[in-house]
């Protein structure tokens, strides 16, 4: 086939999202890291599933479709790739990015996927039952349908690799730990490490000099410490659910609470951790996931909607002053995520009270925020207060051609 002829002669790398119901994925032009296209399969084996797909160069279509399993939502995406022209074969494709959710203490930075790490990566399954089987079947498809292209995994878990013991154990008999690998992994690092790594562009200054505190505030939300490039604390824990208050997850909760909440409803442990992590956050309180809504709520007069913004922004005020004294000053505060990057009501709720740590937000700043990084501090404010878009995709990109480039 004729590449130039399809507009696809360039150099791409393809990244995947293969999650539990949906795939997502990107294309991006190897040169520069623009955009080419995305797109995503949802609903995958629930009957009426979605299709879209999107192109830099005006196609834009979604479409009903019935898709019953992974391998006909990966098949049905590489067919649209290549019926639209965005990848022909592995001649344009320099190297495919998965996003893997937890790489445990075995993956530190991304790797090239053979054999041996697919393995690794299914024997971490047990600590991400419901993320890195889907993960899986996305890498396992991609290798067969291009087994020359260099496939590389990113994984959530791994800017965090770097804690500290004491950041990372959590106070229990040390047998559990050792036996059962529990302790604290953090997640969204994909995230935390792209906005760190703008915000010190941006700051122009090296990554090494600086102490940061990045929040993604999105569905799921973190706090992470990240001190000279490396993490060194961060709000979630085992699993996504520690820290914050999220869109449907309570965040944390006192662990004796799980027991009682048992004994006095009957709950089994499954349905405990359906409820905190699907019923809980800010759909408990507020009635709805959507910070948009919970804020038009509140506009309205509910009182248990003001509450879910007050207990929001109440608990990432804790995470801030506690990241504070882990790092013992703070050059810049990031806020990312659909929230951290949109929300102006949760950035003013969050920041107040918080001058005597040098946080001074500037109203007007922070709401006429626009384009990829923001600053919206007051000219005395010690700390950089910068609101930067995140992107996860571009990320596992630049991280899978670094990859591919290196090996
Ligand atoms: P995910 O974690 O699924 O990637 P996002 O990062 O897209 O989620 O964040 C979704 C959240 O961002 C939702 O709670 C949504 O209501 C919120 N959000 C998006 N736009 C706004 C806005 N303009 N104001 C307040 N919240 C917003």
């Amino acid at each position: 086939m004729d590449l130039a002829s399809k507009g696809a002669e360039r150099l791409r790398v393809l990244v995947i999202n293969s999650g539990s119901s949906s795939i997502k994925y990107r294309v991006f032009d190897a040169d520069g890291l623009s955009l080419i296209c995305r797109g995503a399969v949802d609903k995958i084996g629930e009957g009426k599933g979605i299709r879209r797909h999107w192109t830099a160069q005006g196609v834009d279509w979604k479409e009903e479709i019935d898709i019953k399993n992974h391998d006909e939502g990966l098949g049905s995406i590489f067919q649209a790739l290549a019926d639209t022209g965005m990848i022909l074969d592995k001649n344009n494709l320099r190297g495919i990015g998965h996003r893997v959710v937890h790489g445990g203490t075995e993956f530190k930075q991304p790797v090239l996927i053979d054999d041996g790490v697919v393995e690794t990566i299914r024997r971490t399954s047990s600590l991400a039952p419901l993320h890195n089987p889907t993960n899986l079947l996305g890498i396992e498809y991609s290798i067969r349908k291009f087994p020359d292209v260099p496939q590389v995994a990113v994984f959530d878990t791994a800017f965090h690799q770097s804690l500290p013991p004491h950041a990372y154990h959590y106070a229990l008999p040390f047998d559990i730990y050792k036996r059962y690998g529990i302790r604290r992994y953090g997640f969204h690092g994909t995230s935390h490490q792209y906005v760190a790594r703008l915000a010190a562009a941006h700051l122009d200054r090296p990554i090494e000099d600086l102490r940061l505190i990045t929040l993604h505030l999105g569905n799921g939300a973190s706090a992470t410490a990240i001190s000279g490039g490396r993490s060194v604390d961060t709000s979630m824990g085992l699993t996504p659910l520690e820290g914050l208050m999220m869109g449907t997850r309570s965040g944390d909760i006192d662990p004796a609470a799980h027991f009682f909440i048992m004994r006095q409803t009957g709950k089994s442990p499954e349905e405990l951790e359906s409820m905190l992590f699907h019923e809980s956050g800010l759909l408990a309180i507020a009635g709805t996931n959507d910070m948009r809504e919970v804020e038009r709520l509140a506009d309205g007069g509910s009182e248990r909607a003001c509450l879910a913004i007050d207990m929001y922004c109440h608990r990432i005020r804790k995470y801030i002053g506690g990241y504070y004294a882990v790092l013992g000053k703070a050059d810049a505060l990031v806020f990312t995520g659909g929230i951290g990057e949109n929300s102006a009501l949760v950035r003013k709720k969050t920041c107040e009270g918080l001058e005597g740590l040098g946080i001074h937000l500037d109203e007007d700043r922070n709401s006429s925020v626009s384009g990829e990084i923001s600053e919206i501090q007051l000219a005395q404010g010690a700390v950089r207060l910068l609101v930067i878009k995140t992107d996860e995709e571009k990320e596992i990109a630049r991280q899978t051609l670094k990859k591919a480039r290196d090996d």
